[in-house]
Order: structure tokens, then C-alpha cells, then sequence
């Protein structure tokens, strides 16, 4: 029996990486920001059409930055359906989480119930396009101009998203995301930073590197945050290979879609206004006990779909346990399905016999 994961990270072809591996020989210059790094981040920005971008050592310490360099203190107005990076960023950076509760159509952030939650405390947004799936970010926009608050995107999920017609990337002060080795887009581990403006950029900047100003200055406290030659080069040769990744992810969507749609599983709702990367394929089933099940049945054939996002973050034992019911509710009922790029039809096929035959209705 064929093991089906819920994803695979994708290798290029070897000799395409063994290339770029002879020259970071012949160079014997292995990280501090070497000349692959310089290149990649160069592509990314003409790629995405951005002009700020920090490439770092990976998505977690891009979020932890992003709210040092806006200096953000007290609460910090957050999604609980989410990976736990975004929360345990909050934590670990001396702020305090505040759950608001999701919408139940899209899984992210309900604006709607952001004000409730403001207080002379509050110093930011930090929400999650979940699945590559965009926030409203105008409407966060407004509330947060309103209230003046800073705007952190943990856009993990989103490489190859576009909202009118722009990368997603482009919204709040700053949008982080992770090119860890599950992502669509990947280099091993990294992640990266998109700063709104130069001087955050320059900031950004120096705080990944130690805070150095030159050898022997500092501009202020900084981490190390740097990523190496060898990633930045198996990032460089993916992304040649993006066109690819994000056609496969959508034509498998579409299978899905004809095998699952005219059933009672639900999907996120995606707004007219975003061009899609189909990154994930996330399904709420009717009950936890029809999830379970189904989850069971697919194990047994050795397909491990995953639980995202379970448990809620609000139940984390580091945080105050806000009630984020919709959260929980979305939680106990979702799985993702396997995506990857070679997934195959027949797999897929399989996957959806198994659910099918699962389903109480
Ligand atoms: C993967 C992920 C992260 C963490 O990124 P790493 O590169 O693994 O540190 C943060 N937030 C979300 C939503 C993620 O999916």
C-alpha cells in the first residue's frame, strides 16, 4: 500500500541545486548575507512585485521581529485559528494575546468583532490569512487607522496569493511569511519579512544581524535572524520551478472540488477578489465524530490527512483562555486533505472513495 502524507516538499531536480552548490564552494562564503541571499531576495521582490523584503533564517523569528521592530508592547489583537507560531510570537515577545473569534465562512479574523476587543492596551493586529485564504484587509485596515494600530499579516500560507491583483503580501505594516520545507514555496527552512516602508525595511535589516552597524558598531539589539547560502540557494532554483507548483495545487483543488463539492463537507469561502494558490485543501465535515471517522478510515489505508488548526490557540496553557467559540468549533471539525505536487489523480481518487463511503448523509 502506497503511504499518501498530507504534504511533501518539493525537490527540484538535483543537478539543478548541484550547480549552485559548486559555485558556493568555489566562493567558500557560507552565510552572512553571501550572494545567493542577495540574489534570491532581488528575485522574490521582482517575483512579487515588492520593493522591501528581508530574507530570513525562517517564519517564526520573521514574526518575533516584525513585532520588535514595531515596538510593540501590552495586547496584541490575534487570530486563535491559526498555526501556534503566531501566538507563541506574541508570548515570547512579552505581549499579550487577544483572541477575537473567526468568521465561520473564511476561518480568519472576524472584523467585526475586533473593536469589541480594543483597549487603551492594544498596540496591534496580528491576523493570519489561514490557508492562503485573504483577510478582509481593508476593513482591518480601517480599524486599525481608526484606532492607530500597527498591522502585522502572518502570511505564511500565501506565497502565490493575490488580492486585486497584487500579491497579498503587500498589506499591513508588515507581512511575514515562512518558506519552511511544507510550504508550496520553500527553501528548506526561511521565511521572510515585507516591510510598508524603507526606514522599517533598514531597521528589519540590522536587527537580523545582531544589530551590527559595521565590525565594531551597533544601531541597538538585534538577533540572529540571517539565512544561509545553501537555502537561499535551493529557493533560487524552486522558484524557477513555481508555475509548475501552483498549476499542480489547482488542478488538484479542481479534482477535489468534482469528487467533494455536491457533498455536505464545506470548504473557506474565497472572495472574488483574490487569485488563489490553492496551497491547502482544508474540509469541514458536519460533526467531529463524522471527522474522526473519516480520519480513521483514511489512516487505516495509510493517508494521514491533518488536523489544522487543532486545538484552538485560546486553549493553549500560556494564554488567557478567551472563548473563541467558532475557533473551537472549526477546530474539531476540520481536516486537510494530501496536496503536493506529484500527488496523482488516482491518489486523490482514492482519498475520495474513502471519505465518501464515510459520510452520514
Ligand atoms: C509555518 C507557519 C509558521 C512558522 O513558520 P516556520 O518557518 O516554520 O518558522 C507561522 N505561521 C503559520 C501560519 C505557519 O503555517
Amino acid at each position: 500500500m502506497k503511504m499518501i502524507p498530507v504534504t511533501k516538499p518539493f525537490l527540484p531536480p538535483k543537478a539543478e541545486y548541484d550547480k549552485y552548490l559548486e559555485g558556493i564552494w568555489e566562493r567558500n562564503w557560507l552565510t552572512n548575507n553571501g550572494p545567493l541571499v542577495g540574489e534570491l531576495e532581488s528575485s522574490l521582490k521582482e517575483y512579487l512585485g515588492l520593493p522591501y523584503l528581508s530574507y530570513l533564517g525562517n517564519g517564526t523569528v520573521a514574526l518575533q521581529l516584525a513585532i520588535k521592530a514595531l515596538e510593540l508592547k501590552g495586547e496584541i489583537i490575534t487570530t486563535p485559528f491559526s498555526y501556534v507560531a503566531t501566538t507563541s510570537s506574541i508570548v515570547w515577545e512579552g505581549c499579550k494575546p487577544v483572541f477575537v473569534d473567526i468568521d465561520p465562512d473564511t476561518f480568519n479574523i472576524d472584523p467585526t468583532k475586533i473593536e469589541a476587543s480594543i483597549t487603551p492596551k492594544t498596540s496591534a493586529i496580528l491576523a493570519t490569512h489561514c490557508f492562503g485564504n485573504p483577510c478582509e484587509v481593508e476593513v482591518i485596515d480601517a480599524i486599525a487607522q481608526k484606532h492607530n494600530l500597527k498591522v502585522i499579516y502572518d502570511a505564511a500560507h500565501c506565497f502565490g496569493t493575490l488580492y486585486k491583483g497584487q500579491t497579498i503580501f503587500n498589506w499591513g505594516d508588515i507581512s511575514t511569511t515562512s518558506f519552511h520545507a511544507t510550504k508550496l514555496f520553500h527553501t528548506i527552512e526561511g521565511g521572510a519579512i515585507f516591510a510598508k516602508d524603507e526606514e522599517l525595511n533598514k531597521k528589519i535589516a540590522w536587527m537580523r544581524n545582531f544589530g551590527h552597524h559595521g565590525p565594531e558598531k551597533f544601531y541597538g539589539v538585534g538577533i540572529n535572524g540571517k539565512n544561509s547560502e545553501v537555502h537561499a540557494a535551493m529557493g533560487l532554483v524552486n522558484l524557477k520551478h513555481i508555475e509548475g507548483i501552483l498549476a499542480a495545487r489547482k488542478r488538484q483543488s479542481y479534482f477535489y472540488d468534482s469528487y467533494l463539492d455536491s457533498t455536505s463537507i464545506r470548504k473557506p469561502k474565497v472572495s472574488e477578489s483574490t487569485g488563489f494558490n490553492y496551497a491547502y485543501y482544508p474540509v469541514v465535515f458536519n460533526s467531529s465524530e463524522e471527522m474522526m471517522k473519516v480520519k480513521a478510515a483514511l489512516e487505516e489505508q495509510e493517508i494521514y490527512p491533518r488536523r489544522y488548526f487543532h486545538p484552538s490557540l485560546s486553549s493553549l496553557n500560556y494564554v488567557e483562555n478567551i472563548p473563541t467559540p467558532i475557533s473551537d468549533e472549526v477546530a474539531s471539525k476540520i481536516l486537510c486533505l494530501p496536496i503536493y505536487h506529484d500527488l496523482s489523480e488516482s491518489d486523490q481518487q482514492r482519498v475520495c472513495g474513502i471519505i465518501l463511503k464515510q459520510l452520514d448523509s
